[in-house]
C-alpha cells in the first residue's frame, strides 16, 4: 500500500548517518542510505584498529540492528558525487525531499612540502584503509623501510605507530609532533599499546631538550611529561623491538629522498611556543636540521570531499553560520558562499559536519542530531508517496551491483565462516569483486 510520508536520501553509512537514518526511519520517514563501500560502518569498519575485535564487532552487531529498521532502505557499492553513480541533483529528481550527507571527511590534508609526492610518503586514512582491508586500498603496496616518521600528535598517529610496531616491526618510530608536549591530543588508553616501546632514556633528553621553550611559555614540564607517561603502569606487553619516539618542536618543511625517488629523510624546523589569545602556537625558530628517515606518514587530519560536489570552505563543507534548525546550537544546514544562499535541502553530520572530529560515540550524537535537523525541515514540506520504482529503474540502469541490508547480512556471515575455516580472530575479502561474486554465489 502506497503511503505519504517524508523521503529523505543519507549518503554514507559510517556511525554518523546509520544513526542518523534509524532517527529518521523510527519517526516515520522513508530514509534510503547511499554508500560508497560495499559494507556499512565507514571508519569503525575501515579505520579502528584492527586488534580492537570486541569494539569493533559491538559496531558491527549494532549497524545490523540498524540495517532490520522498518522504512530504511540499505545501498551500499554507489557513490555520490559529481563523477559518482548518482549526483547531488539526481537524488532530488528521484524525489529525496532532504539529503543529508554523512560521508565522513574522504579528502586528505597535506602540508604542501616539497617532496610530497615521493615513493614512502603516505596519508594516514590510506594507511588504516589498508590494514583494514578496504577495497581499493586494501591491494596498495607500501615500502615503509626501517625508520618510519609519523606526523601527528593525535590518537591516529599513535594507531599508525601501533602498526609500525606490532605490524610492520620497523627499526624506529618518531613521532614528529609541532607543538610540545604539553599539547598532544592522544589518549592514555591508547599510548598504553605502545608504550613499551618508548625509548624513555631519549624520552627525557627530548623533555629536557624542550623544557626552556615550554618554561618560556609557563608550561610546567614535569606535569606535561607525567601525562604522557600515565600510560605506564597499564603499559601492553611488546614482543616488537621497535625503538619508538617523540621530536617534539618540529616541523617538516622538506622530504628528502636519493636519485631513485626514494625518501632518504625529513628537514624539519625547531619551533618555540608562543600564546595568542590563550592558544599555544608553534613559530618556526629559524634553525633547520635533518631527521634520517625511510618513510613518512602524516597523520594531520582529513578534509571532506569536494568532488561529492557541495561547496566547500577549508577543511569543511560551508555551513549555514545562522541556522533554522539548531540542535544544541549546532548548524547542520548547507550554505553556498557564492550565490550567499542556503542548499535549504542538504544537511551535514559526523566528520562530514566537522573533519576528524570526535570517535564513535560523537559522531553517533552527531548523525542523531543532524537527523533532528532534518527532521524540523521536513515539518516545513508536504508528505508524498515516494516514487520508489523510479529509484529501482534509476539503479538499474548503472549496470552495477547494488548492496541490500540482506546482503549485508550474508556477506557477515560468509566472511565469519571463512575466519572460523582459515583459524583467524578475523577475515574480510580485500576486494569488491570477492565480496560481490560470495554474496551472489549463495543467491
Ligand atoms: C585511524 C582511526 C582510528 C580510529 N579509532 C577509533 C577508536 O578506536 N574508537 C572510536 O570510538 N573512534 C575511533 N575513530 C573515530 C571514528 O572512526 C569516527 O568518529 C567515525 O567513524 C566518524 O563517523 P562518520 O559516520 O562521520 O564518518 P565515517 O566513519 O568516515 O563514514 C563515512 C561513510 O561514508 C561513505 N562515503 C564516503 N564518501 C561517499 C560518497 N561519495 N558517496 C557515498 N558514500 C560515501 C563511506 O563509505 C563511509 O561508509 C578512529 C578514526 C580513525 C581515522
Amino acid at each position: 500500500m502506497s503511503i505519504e510520508t517524508y523521503y529523505v536520501a543519507v549518503v554514507g553509512a559510517g556511525p554518523a548517518g546509520m544513526f542518523a537514518a534509524r532517527e529518521l526511519a523510527r519517526n516515520g520517514v522513508r530514509v534510503v542510505i547511499f554508500n560508497r563501500d560495499i559494507k556499512p560502518g565507514g571508519l569503525a569498519e575501515y579505520g579502528i584498529y584492527p586488534d580492537k575485535l570486541a569494539m569493533k564487532q559491538g559496531l558491527r552487531t549494532q549497524f545490523q540492528q540498524v540495517l532490520e529498521t522498518p522504512g530504511l532502505t540499505y545501498c551500499g557499492n554507489i557513490n555520490i558525487g559529481s563523477q559518482g553513480d548518482l549526483t547531488i541533483d539526481d537524488l532530488r529528481a528521484l524525489g529525496f525531499q532532504a539529503i543529508l550527507v554523512t560521508a565522513g571527511a574522504q579528502g586528505t590534508k597535506w602540508l604542501s612540502l616539497p617532496g610530497e609526492y615521493l615513493k614512502g610518503v603516505y596519508h594516514a586514512k590510506g594507511l588504516v584503509y589498508h590494514y583494514n582491508q578496504l577495497p581499493p586500498y586494501s591491494k596498495e603496496k607500501y615500502r615503509f623501510g626501517r625508520q618510519v616518521a609519523v606526523v601527528g600528535a593525535g590518537n591516529v598517529m599513535l594507531d599508525i605507530a601501533r602498526y609500525m610496531i606490532q605490524r610492520v616491526k620497523v627499526d624506529e618510530v618518531i613521532a614528529v609532533v609541532r607543538r610540545g608536549p604539553a599539547e598532544v591530543k592522544f589518549d592514555k588508553k591508547e599510548m598504553e599499546y605502545i608504550i613499551a616501546n618508548l625509548d624513555l632514556r631519549a624520552f627525557n633528553e627530548e623533555i629536557a631538550r624542550v623544557a626552556p621553550a615550554m618554561q618560556s611559555i609557563g608550561q610546567e614540564v614535569e606535569a606535561a611529561k607525567a601525562v604522557i607517561l600515565e600510560a605506564l603502569p597499564k603499559s601492553q606487553p611488546t614482543s616488537s623491538l621497535t625503538r619508538f619516539r617523540f621530536e617534539f618542536l618540529t616541523s617538516p618543511v622538506e622530504i628528502l629522498s636519493d636519485e631513485n625517488d626514494h625518501v632518504i629523510g625529513i628537514e624539519v624546523e625547531d619551533n618555540t611556543l608562543a600564546l595568542q589569545d590563550g592558544e599555544v602556537k608553534a613559530r618556526g625558530a629559524g634553525n633547520r636540521r635533518t631527521i634520517k628517515v625511510d618513510s613518512v606518514v602524516f597523520a594531520i587530519g582529513d578534509k571532506v570531499d569536494d568532488s561529492i560536489g557541495l561547496p566547500t570552505a577549508g577543511s569543511e563543507f560551508s555551513k549555514n553560520l545562522h541556522p533554522r534548525y539548531p540542535v544544541d546550537g549546532i548548524s547542520y544546514e548547507a550554505f553556498d558562499p557564492e550565490t550567499s544562499r542556503l542548499i535549504e535541502d542538504v544537511f551535514y553530520a559526523g566528520w562530514s559536519r566537522q573533519a576528524s572530529t570526535g570517535l564513535v560515540g560523537y559522531a553517533r550524537k552527531d548523525g542523531t542530531n543532524g537527523s533532528k535537523a532534518v527532521y524540523q525541515y521536513l515539518q516545513t514540506l508536504t508528505p508524498y508517496v515516494p516514487d520508489e520504482a523510479a529509484l529501482i529503474a534509476r539503479l538499474k540502469k548503472l549496470g552495477k551491483p547494488v548492496v541490500t541490508q540482506q546482503d549485508v547480512r550474508k556477506l557477515v556471515e560468509i566472511e565469519a565462516e571463512e575466519a572460523k575455516k582459515r583459524g583467524l580472530e578475523w577475515f574480510k575479502f580485500g576486494s569488491n569483486e570477492e565480496m560481490l561474486e560470495r554474496i551472489m554465489s549463495i543467491g
